[in-house]
């Protein structure tokens, strides 16, 4: 049998512990990983695309999980990745109209990619990229809240 590979496709900006959780968690029902960072130039970006990646790498640190960027089309990149499977978490109920939205929309464009949910654990359902940008940028603490070489870039960032 070929290795289960699935995406793992978001903005990561910065990776939080609610996203290792769900690496983590991935492992366990993949043989391997593409994590794969969203090339999306957004207004309020705090780490480039390329800071990100070398985050998650560090973050990460297992040879079944690969760092990838991409932009365009999530079905596109995963057909050129020959993988079927993207990974995605649901946070809140809030989380659920755009993904179940979204996971239609890539469903119709390529029938044989299909996305899974995993829902996030209870220590992480709050955690999101957004929040932990405002409450560093504003000088709150979010030791917890994202892995240790994050922390120290927040840090970097906000001195
Ligand atoms: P955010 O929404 O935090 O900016 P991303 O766009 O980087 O994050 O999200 C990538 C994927 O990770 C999405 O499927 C998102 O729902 C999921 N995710 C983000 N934060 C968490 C969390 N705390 N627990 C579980 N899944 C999460």
């Amino acid at each position: 049998m070929p290795p289960r590979i699935a995406l793992y496709p978001g903005s990561f900006d910065p990776p939080t512990n609610g996203h290792l959780s769900i690496i983590q968690r991935g492992l366990k029902m993949f043989d391997g990983l593409i994590v794969a960072v969203l090339k999306n130039p957004a207004k309020d970006e705090l780490f480039s695309v390329e800071e990100r990646v070398q985050l998650l790498r560090g973050a990460v640190n297992d040879k079944r999980v690969q760092v990838k960027t991409f932009s365009g089309l999530l079905v596109k990149f995963a057909q050129q990745e020959g993988v079927n499977a993207v990974l995605r978490g649901l946070r809140a109920v809030s989380d659920f109209e755009y993904e179940f939205q979204m996971a239609n929309m890539n469903r119709k464009l390529d029938p044989e990619i299909e996305t899974l949910f995993m829902m996030t654990g209870e220590d992480y359902f709050y955690i999101s990229s957004r929040f932990v940008r405002d409450v560093a940028r504003l000088g709150g603490e979010v030791r917890g809240l994202v892995p240790q070489n994050v922390l120290e870039a927040l840090k970097k960032r906000f001195k």
